[in-house]
C-alpha cells in the first residue's frame, strides 16, 4: 500500500494538480482504502487548520505554510508595507501604490485626495478594492471623492493610471514565487508565468469599463471581446511570459533589469511576514504576486494571492500551469519523504503519528489528536517505547523532522531515549540542539529507491539510468556515517541537484535565461554538506533561487532570519545600481571561506546590467 506517493486534494481540485501527479505516477488518496496518514502530500486552497500542521507526519507535506495572510490580503499587505517603509525607508519600499485601509484610514485619505488635487488637478485616479475578495470583485475605479461608495473593509489605492500597453491593451503579470521554507527563508521565482490582458482599448474617460482597466481573466472571459483577434494581443486574454519576453525582445527592449526589480520586489515583500510565519519544514508555499509595469518600466506590485488560479483556461495557462506543478513537485524533492513512509509503514506502530510538531516532547506513541494517553494505555506506549529504541531508524526520521524546527531540549526530551550525537562540526549551529541526530544500536535501512526513477519517462532529466539508491549498513563502524547518510538522504533542499532547462512554453529556446548569466550549478559535495553553511540548489526545472542571493544574505537567514543585514544587502545593491553608470559591475559573491562553495547573485543579473533608459532603444 505505501509503494507509490500518495496525494489528497480537498474539494476534488485543482484538476492540474492531479493531472501532474498521476502524470507522474502518484496516486490520488482514497479514505475508503488508506489509512488516515497514508498520503504524502495534502494540496488545498484555503487554509489548514493548527492541528493539521501540529500532527503532520515526517512523510507528509502540506501546500501551505501557517500563517501568511500577512501579505495575501489587501489590507495586511498595506498595512506591513507601510511598517516595513517606516522601518526601512521609502525609497526601498516604493513598490506599491500609496493605499489606506477604509474606514479606519478615511482622514489620512482624505488629506493625500486634497493634497493631490491641489498639486495635479483632478488628473488623480483611485482604485477601491474590497480587502477579502478576489478576481476583481467589487472593484471600482474613481477620480472624485464623491463616487467613493463602499459598505464593507476597503483599501482605496492610487491607481497606476500610465501603464504599459500592447497596441492599446492593459496588462500586468502573474509572477509565480515558491517560499520553499521560511527558516531559512528559501524563495524561487518561476521564469514562466502568465501576463493577463484586458480586452478593451485602455481608456481613462471611460473608468467604469472594468474590460478596459482590469486584467482580471475571471472579468475578461466574460467580457465582449474576449474570443475577437485583437490587435497583437491575440484571442483570449493571456500570454505566457516567453511569449511577452519575445514582445520585450522584438522592441528591442532589455528585459533584465525589470526581472531583477521583480525579484527585489517578491523578496521585500517576503520579508515583511518572514520573522513572523511559525516554522514549518514540510510545507511549500506558491503565492501569485500581481505586478502591473508603467510605461517607465517600473514594475509595482498591486497584492500576492494566496492559491493562485490553477484553472486551465487556455493554451497559456495550460503550458505555464502544468510546467509550474512539475517543477514544483520536483521542488519539494520527494523521493525520500517516500521512502520514509515506507520504512514508517513497514514498522509496527506509524499509524499513530511519530512527532508533534508543537509538542516536541511527546511520546511518538502519544494518540493522534485526542491528547494525553489514557491511564490505560500507558503500560502499552511504556513498552512500545522501549521497542522503539531498537527501531533507531525511526527516531532518526523525528530527529531529521525535528532538526528543522525552533530548538526544543532535547536533553529532556529525547535523552532517555537513545544516544545523542553531535553530528554537526559547526559549533555556531550548537545552541540548535535540534540539529543532533538521535542513534540507538541496531540501525539499519532497507535499499529505498527514488520514486523519480520509478517513472523516468516522465522526469526524463532526471533520469541517469541507475536507480538512485540510499543504503545504509548496520556495521558499529559505519553507524555515524550512516546516519550522516541518512540526514542527506532527508535533507530535501540539499540533495536535490541542479535540473537541466527544460524547453518549456512559446519558442522558449530561443530565449536567454532571465537571471543571472552565470548559471553554475551549485556543487554540494555530499560528504561535507552537513559542515557547510547550506547552499539551497539554483535551480530547480524554471523554479530560480531568488533568495538568499548572496553569501551574506545566506548567513543572515541560517538561523533566526536578520531582516536588517538583508535589507542592507538590498540596499547596498539597489544604491550601486541606481547611481552607477553603464560602467557598473556588480561585485559578484564569490566568497570561498571556509571551504565554502562559490555563490552566485542571482537577483542582480549580469556583471553589467543595462541602464533604465536603455531600456527603450528606439525611443
Ligand atoms: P483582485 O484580488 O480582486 O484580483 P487586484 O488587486 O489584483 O484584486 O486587482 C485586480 C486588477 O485591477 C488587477 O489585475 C489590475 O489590472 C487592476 N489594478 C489593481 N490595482 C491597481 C492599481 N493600483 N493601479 C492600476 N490597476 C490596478
Amino acid at each position: 500500500m505505501a509503494a507509490s506517493l500518495v496525494f489528497r486534494l480537498h474539494d476534488r481540485g485543482p484538476e492540474v494538480v492531479r493531472e501532474v501527479l498521476l502524470e507522474r505516477g502518484w496516486e490520488e488518496y482514497d479514505q475508503e482504502k488508506r489509512k488516515e496518514e497514508d498520503w504524502n502530500l495534502y494540496w488545498r486552497g484555503s487554509a489548514f487548520r493548527n492541528s493539521e500542521y501540529h500532527n503532520l507526519l515526517p512523510w507528509q507535506r502540506l501546500n501551505h505554510h501557517p500563517k501568511t495572510v500577512g501579505i495575501t490580503r489587501k489590507d495586511c499587505l498595506a498595512r506591513n508595507l507601510r511598517r516595513m517603509r517606516a522601518t526601512f525607508g521609502s525609497a526601498l519600499y516604493d513598490f506599491s501604490p500609496t493605499a489606506f485601509i477604509l474606514p479606519n484610514d478615511y482622514t489620512r485619505f482624505l488629506s493625500e485626495y486634497n493634497k493631490l488635487r491641489l498639486s495635479r488637478g483632478p488628473s488623480a485616479y483611485w482604485i477601491c478594492k474590497p480587502v477579502d475578495l478576489s478576481r476583481g470583485r467589487g472593484i471600482f475605479i474613481f477620480e472624485d471623492i464623491k463616487d467613493l461608495v463602499y459598505d464593507c473593509s476597503v483599501i482605496v489605492q492610487r491607481y497606476i493610471s500610465n501603464p504599459l500597453l500592447i497596441s492599446g491593451y492593459k496588462l500586468d503579470l502573474r509572477i509565480y514565487a515558491c517560499v520553499k521554507s521560511f527558516h531559512p527563508l528559501t524563495v524561487y521565482v518561476h521564469q514562466e508565468g502568465l501576463v493577463r490582458f484586458a480586452t478593451e482599448k485602455y481608456n481613462l474617460s471611460s473608468l467604469h469599463n472594468l474590460y478596459a482597466h482590469l486584467t482580471n481573466t475571471s472579468i475578461n472571459k466574460f467580457g465582449p471581446f474576449y474570443k475577437t483577434e485583437k490587435e497583437r494581443v491575440g484571442q483570449g486574454c493571456k500570454w505566457t511570459m516567453s511569449k511577452f519576453r519575445h514582445f520585450l525582445h522584438s522592441q528591442d527592449i532589455d528585459e533584465l533589469l525589470l526581472w531583477q526589480r521583480i525579484n527585489r520586489i517578491v523578496t521585500l515583500t517576503l520579508l515583511t511576514i518572514a520573522p513572523s510565519v511559525p516554522s514549518c519544514p514540510n510545507c511549500v508555499e506558491l503565492f501569485g504576486f500581481d505586478i502591473l509595469i508603467d510605461v517607465k518600466f517600473k514594475p509595482w506590485l498591486l497584492e500576492v494571492n494566496y492559491s493562485p488560479a490553477l484553472t486551465l483556461d487556455c493554451q497559456a495557462d495550460i503550458t505555464v500551469k502544468k510546467g509550474l506543478i512539475g517543477d514544483l513537485i520536483d521542488l519539494m524533492n520527494y523521493t525520500l519523504i517516500d521512502s520514509l513512509r515506507e520504512k514508517a509503514y513497514q514498522r509496527r506502530g506509524y499509524t499513530q503519528p511519530c512527532f508533534h510538531a508543537n509538542h516536541p516532547s511527546r511520546s511518538p506513541f502519544q494518540k493522534r489528536r485526542t491528547g494525553s494517553p489514557s491511564p490505560q494505555t500507558l503500560p502499552l506506549i511504556k513498552t512500545l517505547e522501549k521497542m522503539n529504541q531498537r527501531q533507531s531508524r525511526q527516531h532518526a526520521f523525528v530527529a531529521d523532522y525535528q532538526r528543522h524546527l525552533p530548538p526544543v531540549d532535547i536533553d529532556k526530551t529525547h535523552a532517555s531515549r537513545g544516544r545523542i550525537v553531535d553530528t554537526t562540526a559547526n559549533k555556531t549551529r550548537t545552541d540548535r540542539k535540534t540539529l543532533n541526530l538521535i542513534l540507538s544500536p541496531h540501525s539499519r535501512t532497507k535499499v529505498s529507491v527514488v520514486n523519480r526513477q520509478t517513472c523516468p519517462a516522465l522526469a526524463p532529466w532526471l533520469a541517469d539510468n541507475s536507480p538512485r539508491v540510499s543504503e545504509v549498513t548496520d556495521h558499529d563502524a559505519t553507524e555515524i556515517e550512516a546516519e550522516m547518510e541518512l540526514a542527506r538522504e532527508t535533507d530535501v533542499s540539499s540533495s536535490i541537484r541542479d535540473i537541466p532547462h527544460r524547453g518549456l512554453g512559446f519558442r522558449r529556446s530561443k530565449l536567454p535565461n532571465i537571471y543571472s548569466g552565470s548559471h553554475r550549478p551549485v556543487k554540494m559535495e555530499r560528504t561535507k554538506a552537513l559542515n557547510r553553511q547550506h547552499i539551497p540548489p539554483l535551480r530547480v526545472g524554471d523554479f530560480i533561487r531568488t533568495f538568499p542571493f548572496n553569501t551574506a544574505t545566506l548567513r543572515a537567514s541560517q538561523h533566526q532570519l536578520d531582516v536588517k543585514i538583508v535589507i542592507q544587502e538590498l540596499h547596498r545593491v539597489t544604491a550601486q545600481l541606481a547611481t552607477s553608470g553603464s560602467k557598473l559591475r556588480i561585485e559578484e559573491e564569490k566568497v570561498k571561506k571556509d571551504g565554502e562553495e562559490d555563490f552566485d547573485s542571482l537577483l542582480w543579473g549580469p556583471k553589467e546590467p543595462p541602464l533604465l533608459s536603455q531600456f527603450f532603444k528606439s525611443t
